[in-house]
């Protein structure tokens, strides 16, 4: 008889759990993506703590508590009714209420919805608050939607979702299409309903009526914070580094602003008809015009800036030769042939600012030529660690300053980069950040579940 190490043991348990996964749900590719990219990196986890295990923990945490899926009928403008789905995964509540934005955006489904509410699990345990994982949105497009279609549409969204959401339940907030304004309807409608004020139902608010000061930035600054610790492997800085930012909406647009305060040239950024390349660097001003006040397209930045140049079509904007590359706009969006190119080119680092935007070939192309990595669930925990302070105050009543926010992220995001970097270590996978942030990010969860008996 063949006796195996732990090791093997661990990844004879892993490979048995994917296996029934994937023959189960073969139609959720983007699901089946992000639970392969997470559980294989527990092994050296379940090699040295057998109990998880025989406590079934994989098995567990890869299902979601709930899954609920709803009918969202709304009136257009002209006075037609349309239909369209809509969804929230309350993926684990081990260590605090289902916390996780809402994406609006025709490409959402149940499988889209499931990558990002598991993934949410580990980034939320990684901020070090006490904030479970959940996902929701919808596959509706708000793109040429007039203001009141929108209203109507989120009005019409909140009055299924209340039924599952609250302050000490599940505190959704934005995602792609989701921002202020729909953030605003949906906690309009909210408090409608309950004939109550409750301003911790929901993060995103606006500060005039119970946000938090830089939130809005969170993200984007944090995945900042966050590659600026992991340059400092190599004794580099932002200062003079080319960077290219995939994206304009609220990630990207925010990430380009500090990486610029901190002496980046940011050259290009995109959205999804096309990008704009400026060598001489991105004039933020104009894009926060384009997108945040009209609502426009990226391509209007060559009216303002003839010199800059506009290509139709997004996947090429990884052929400009950068430093650093920030991809901020969607999944999947730097594959093995994008890698290859930046790497071609002497990209030095990676970081994700949005969620899961490496395929799992591109990552590996990373570690093959030693490409500093910031995965997605570590470099874009700012925005749900914000959300939560955002939740603490509402719970306490009070209103810090933007230096006293922006100090707290920028402290929470060297923390997961440190806390990262140890897990790796500690379990064998030194300066694998990718390895360290989800062995860091289950840890916790995992002995809250152990603790809590058997949820
Ligand atoms: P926004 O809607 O504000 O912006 C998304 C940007 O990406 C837009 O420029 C959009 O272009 C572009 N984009 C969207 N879909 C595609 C696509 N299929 N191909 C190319 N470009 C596309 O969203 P956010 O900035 O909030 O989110 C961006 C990413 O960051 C997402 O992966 C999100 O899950 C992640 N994230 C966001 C957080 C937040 O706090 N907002 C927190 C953590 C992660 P267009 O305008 O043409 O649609």
């Amino acid at each position: 008889m063949v006796t195996m190490n732990p090791e093997q043991v661990a990844m004879h348990y892993i490979d048995e759990v994917y296996k029934n996964l994937e023959a189960t749900h073969a139609h959720e590719p983007e699901f089946l993506q992000a639970v392969k990219e997470i559980i294989y990196s527990l092994a050296p986890v379940f090699a040295k703590r057998p109990e998880y295990m025989e406590a079934s923990l994989l098995e567990r945490i890869i299902e979601p508590e709930r899954v609920v899926k709803f009918r969202v009928a709304w009136e257009d403008d002209n006075g037609k009714v349309q239909v369209n789905r809509g969804f929230r995964v309350q993926y684990s509540s081990a260590i605090g209420p289902y916390k996780g934005g809402l994406r609006f955006h025709p490409s959402v489904n149940e499988s889209i919805i499931k990558f990002l509410g598991f993934e949410q699990i580990f980034k939320n345990s990684l901020t070090g608050q006490p904030i479970g994982g959940a996902k929701g949105g919808s596959d509706f497009d708000p793109k040429g939607k007039s203001d009141s279609e929108i209203m109507r549409f989120c009005q019409a969204f909140m009055t299924e979702l209340h039924k599952y959401i609250g302050p000490h339940e599940d505190v959704p907030a934005g995602d792609i299409g989701v921002g202020a304004r729909e953030i605003g309807f949906l906690f309009g409608q909210y408090n409608r309903i309950k004939a109550s004020y409750l301003p911790g139902v929901i993060t995103g608010k606006l500060p005039r009526f119970g946000g938090s000061l830089a939130r809005k930035e969170a993200t984007g600054y944090g995945t900042v914070y966050f590659v600026q610790e992991m340059l400092k492997e190599i004794n580099a800085t932002f200062e003079n580094q080319t960077v290219v930012v995939s994206g304009s909406g609220n990630v990207s647009t925010y990430a380009i602003e500090k990486a610029q305060q901190l002496g980046a040239l940011v050259v290009a950024c995109s959205d999804s008809d096309g990008y704009i390349h400026d060598p001489s660097g991105i004039k933020l001003d104009t894009v926060k015009d384009i997108k945040e006040v009209r609502g426009g397209r990226i391509k209007e930045y060559i009216d303002a800036h003839p010199e800059a140049t506009y290509v139709e079509g997004c996947e090429n904007i990884w052929s400009i030769p950068c430093d650093i590359a920030l991809p901020c706009a969607t999944q999947n969006e730097i594959d093995a042939d994008a890698a290859k190119t930046l790497i071609a080119n002497g990209v030095k680092a990676v970081g994700e600012g949005a969620n899961m935007p490496s395929t799992l070939e591109a990552i590996d192309l990373y570690f093959e030529n030693n490409v500093l990595f910031a995965p997605a669930k570590a470099a874009n925990a700012g925005g749900v660690a914000v959300s939560a302070l955002e939740m603490a105050q509402n719970s306490m009543r009070m209103f810090w300053t933007f230096e006293e926010v922006d100090a707290k992220l920028h402290e929470i995001m060297r923390n997961i980069y440190k806390n990262s970097r140890e897990a790796a270590k500690e379990f064998g996978h030194e300066n694998n950040l990718l390895i360290g942030a989800n062995i860091a990010g289950f840890l916790k969860v995992a002995d809250a579940m152990i603790a809590q008996g058997i949820i």
